[in-house]
């Protein structure tokens, strides 16, 4: 294929960047399959621990330099990042729907967001602010200022396999800090066209060890970094359950984390709500990357009085859903990203039905080549305990509420903490869900659907959802250390709270 050559991965490649690509022989081969034809599309050697503290020294001694660059200029090895996405974004995106599954739109879509995360950096670069503040003593003064942390570790999940890292390394860089990005061993070759991007950039700027990769399993390679007290800070994207590990291994050593893990995300749809926006918004929800956003809808809280009129809306968007290769401009949805995937979902099924749910639309896998379903809708109770959980697949619960108190008491009830909307056009209703009494998620949408984040807020969860921030506003101070400084530029000795020490009367 053209885009694959033009990202420069062809032949066995090397999953370890060190300032060089690593390419010694005798390594662990990783194979990369497409979810959509199931065949074997490249080959990948992975990371071991010689390769490993290669990539750590080589970090170390770049971030020396890197930290002392100034703010201005690390911006400006970003913004030609951003400029050399720009040029690939085509390939990129073919690659991400080729090696993920999500559909070629939605690859476009992801690149792009590496491409406006890279802008709002390039800004950040001359805002990275501390503030000043009045001294309780005379000719004195009080600063705080932003440090660089040193080199930190990104471990990212499979579903967002170019974006998430961006998301991290954009900020980081323009923050100072060097990285070591770990990539899902379900989407080695993005990450090896990534680096092959960002590589050129940092060649030009002669800052090749800032941005560092390795590729191996989490139990091995991921589990390493984790370990490491050289890390000072990981920034995790992916399950709870792994989130739940890394927070417990990071903070064992009191290294720091941003954990962005998994949603249960719902729409509340009101009586007086403008139903055909809220079934187009939930359709794109639920349908779109298969359901295997964070952010996708897993949940539709619906007033009674509407509810049968969007369910019928809702199936008969279901029954024209395009399934089929992700790379055919007319398909809707493309698969999930392996069999591990498929069986889930079917297990999730039956579970709705052994709980008493009501399935209102399809939710088997289709049968031949590939990772292939069809997107299920059931009626369930907000209680059930497969409800309670993320299933990362195409699996819509609609549950019937009686009034926008019932819906946030529902809303709000299940562990995750990530994304929600409300549908309405009543004002009373839609401040309510954003107040404090309302959704209890990191973000709150109002008509408009839970999936679809724009880089320039901060982006994260609550909850079991980890409770991390990455993206806009003021995410970039987790990746920086914060330093504050009393400076006394008079002449005479005073303590702070009017102490006297050791002074006669
Ligand atoms: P996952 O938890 O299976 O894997 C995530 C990453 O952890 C991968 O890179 C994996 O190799 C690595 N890993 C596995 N074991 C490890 C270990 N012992 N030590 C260190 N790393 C280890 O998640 P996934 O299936 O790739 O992604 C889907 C999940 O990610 C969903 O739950 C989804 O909601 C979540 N997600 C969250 C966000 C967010 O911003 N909140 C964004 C994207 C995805």
């Amino acid at each position: 294929m053209e885009f694959m050559k033009e990202l420069g991965l062809e032949g066995v490649l090397s999953g370890t960047y060190a300032g060089e690509w690593i390419s010694a022989e005798g390594r662990d081969k990783l194979v990369s399959f497409s979810p959509a034809s199931g065949e074997a599309i490249g080959t990948i050697l992975q990371t071991n621990e010689e390769d490993y503290e290669r990539v750590l020294k080589s970090s170390t001694e770049a971030w020396k330099k890197w930290r002392m660059t100034p703010a201005p200029i690390r911006g400006l090895v970003i913004r030609d990042l951003a400029d050399e996405l720009r040029k690939f974004k085509e390939p990129l995106g073919k690659l991400v729907s080729l090696e993920m599954g999500k559909i070629y739109q939605e690859g476009l879509g992801e690149v792009q967001e590496m491409i406006d995360i890279c802008d709002f950096a390039v800004g950040l670069s001359r805002q990275l602010y501390g503030k000043t503040m009045p001294s309780e003593r005379p000719e004195h003064r009080i600063q705080e200022q932003w440090h660089p942390l040193g080199t930190i570790g990104i471990i990212t999940a499979f579903n967002f396999p170019v974006a998430v890292y961006a998301w991290n390394a954009a900020l980081a860089a323009v923050c100072g800090d060097a990285m070591i990005w770990k990539p899902s061993s379900k989407a080695p070759l993005c990450a090896v066209a990534v680096q092959n991007i960002v590589n050129r950039v940092a060649k030009r700027h002669d800052c090749q060890g800032v941005f560092n990769l390795i590729i191996g399993k989490g139990s091995t390679v991921g589990e390493r970094l984790l370990q490491d007290k050289r890390v000072p800070l990981i920034s995790f994207t992916g399950s709870v359950p792994m989130g739940r590990h890394v927070g417990e291994a990071v903070g064992a050593r009191l290294g720091r984390t941003i954990l962005e893990l998994g949603g249960n995300n719902a729409v509340v749809v009101m009586e007086d709500a403008d139903i055909d926006n809220a079934v187009n918004s939930v359709f794109f929800g639920a349908v779109g990357t298969s359901g295997q956003r964070c952010t996708s809808t897993r949940r539709v809280l619906i007033h009674k009085d509407v509810k049968d009129e969007f369910i019928s809306k809702l199936v008969s968007k279901y029954q024209h859903v395009r399934i089929g290769d992700p790379l055919d401009p007319h398909t809707v949805m493309g698969p999930l990203v392996d069999e591990q995937a498929i069986i889930a979902f079917e297990r999730a099924i039956d579970e709705v039905k052994k709980a008493g749910g009501k399935i209102l639309y399809a939710g088997e896998r289709i049968e031949g080549k590939g990772s292939f379903v069809k997107p299920c809708i059931a009626e369930v109770e907000n209680h059930y305990k497969i409800v309670q959980e993320e299933t990362f697949a195409p699996l819509l619960y609609i549950i019937e509420v009686n009034s926008i108190d019932d819906a946030i008491e529902k809303h709000n009830d299940v562990p995750q903490g990530l994304s929600s909307s409300i549908f309405t056009r009543n004002f009373h209703y839609a401040e309510k869900f954003v107040s404090p009494e309302g959704s209890d998620c990191g973000m709150a949408n109002v008509n408009l659907g839970t999936s679809g984040a724009e880089i320039g807020g901060a982006f994260g969860g609550e909850k079991e959802t980890g409770g991390g921030r990455e993206s806009g506003s003021d995410a970039w101070k987790l990746y920086m250390r914060r330093l504050t400084s009393a400076i006394n530029y008079g002449s005479e000795f005073v303590l702070a709270q009017g102490i006297k020490f050791g002074e006669d009367d």
